[in-house]
C-alpha cells in the first residue's frame, strides 16, 4: 500500500467550500461544481443521497484509496467531510468526461493527441500496477479531461487492492460486461492482466470516437464470441501497430497479455515512430 500524506491532511471544513451549479449525476447522488477556497480551486463536490451507515462507507471508499495516489493522470483528491451530509471534494476537470469530449471534438482531434491519451491512461494504470491494485472499470466514461493535453483516471469506485498471487472476486453485479475479460466475466476474476484487457477496449473506444464497445451484441452473448476467438474489429483510425498491441491485450490467456510498463514503452515507440517518422 503507498504512503499517503495521512488522513488528517484530507479533513477539511465545509466552510472553506463554496458549492455551485450541478454538473452530473454520480452513482450516489449529484456531483456539484465549486470552489475550495483556501487552495482557491475549482473543485467537483460528490454528494451521497440516500446515506445510511452501509452506503456512507461504500461512498467513502473510493475517497479512502484516492489518498494513498499522487499522479499527473489520476483525478487528485482534494478533501473529504465526513460529517452529515458527507462530501468528497476532488479537483475539477472543466473539459468533463473522455467519451463525450471525443464526441464533441472529434472533427478536430488528431491520431497524435488520442495516442497521447491512451499513453497517460496506460502511465496512470501502470502507477497502479506498482501497488498491485486493479481498477476494474477502465473506459472512457471514466476518464477526464483536464485540457487538451491532459486526461485523468477517475473512478476508483470499484478498485481494489489485491495480493500478488491473489485477485479480488467481485460480488456485486455493477459490472461493465463488454469492457471485461473472460475470466473476469467467467468467473469474477480480477487482477492487473484483466485491467490490461480492459485498457485495451478503452483504447478501442478512444479510436472509435467513443462507440460502445460490442454495441451490436447483448451483454449475453459477449462471452461466447470471445470464447470462440472474436474480437473488437480495428476502429477505422486506428494504426495497424497499435491495433496489433490491441490484440495482446485481447489475449484469451491473462499471462499472454503485457504488462502496463511494457505497454507503456511500446505505445510511446508507436507514438514516436508514427509522428516523428
Ligand atoms: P460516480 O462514479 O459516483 O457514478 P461520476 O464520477 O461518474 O460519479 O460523476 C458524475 C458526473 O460528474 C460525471 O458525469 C462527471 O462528468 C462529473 N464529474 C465527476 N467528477 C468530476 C471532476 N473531478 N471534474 C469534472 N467533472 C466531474
Amino acid at each position: 500500500i503507498p504512503e499517503g500524506r495521512g488522513d488528517y491532511k484530507y479533513k477539511i471544513s465545509r466552510d472553506d467550500v463554496d458549492v455551485g451549479q450541478i454538473l452530473g449525476e454520480g452513482f450516489f447522488g449529484e456531483v456539484h461544481e465549486g470552489i475550495y477556497k483556501s487552495e482557491k480551486t475549482r473543485v467537483a463536490i460528490k454528494t451521497c443521497k440516500d446515506c445510511t451507515a452501509d452506503v456512507k462507507e461504500k461512498f467513502l471508499s473510493e475517497a479512502e484509496l484516492m489518498k494513498n495516489l499522487d499522479h499527473p493522470h489520476i483525478v487528485r483528491l482534494i478533501g473529504v467531510i465526513e460529517v452529515d451530509p458527507v462530501w468528497i471534494v476532488m479537483e475539477l476537470y472543466q473539459h468533463g468526461e473522455l467519451g463525450k469530449y471525443i464526441i464533441e471534438q472529434q472533427y478536430i482531434l488528431t491520431n497524435a493527441t488520442l495516442i497521447l491519451y491512451c499513453l497517460q491512461i496506460c502511465k496512470a494504470l501502470a502507477y497502479l500496477e506498482g501497488f498491485n491494485m486493479v481498477h476494474r472499470d477502465i473506459a472512457v466514461r471514466n476518464v477526464l479531461v483536464a485540457s487538451p493535453e491532459c486526461v485523468k483516471l477517475g473512478d476508483f469506485g470499484l478498485s481494489r487492492y489485491v495480493d500478488e498471487q491473489e485477485y479480488y472476486k467481485a460480488s456485486i453485479s455493477r459490472l461493465p460486461i463488454k469492457w471485461m475479460a473472460p475470466e473476469s466475466i467467467n468467473f469474477r476474476r480480477f487482477t492487473t492482466a484483466s485491467d490490461v484487457w480492459m485498457f485495451g477496449v478503452c483504447v478501442w473506444e478512444i479510436f472509435s470516437m467513443a462507440q460502445q464497445p460490442f454495441f451490436w451484441l447483448e451483454n449475453g452473448q459477449v462471452i461466447n464470441q470471445l470464447e470462440s476467438g472474436i474480437r473488437l474489429p480495428k476502429p477505422q483510425h486506428c494504426p495497424p501497430t497499435l491495433y496489433s498491441l490491441l490484440s495482446r491485450c485481447w489475449a484469451y490467456e491473462p499471462h499472454a497479455r503485457p504488462s502496463f510498463c511494457q505497454l507503456a514503452c511500446s505505445l510511446r515507440y508507436t507514438a514516436v515512430y508514427l509522428y516523428t517518422c
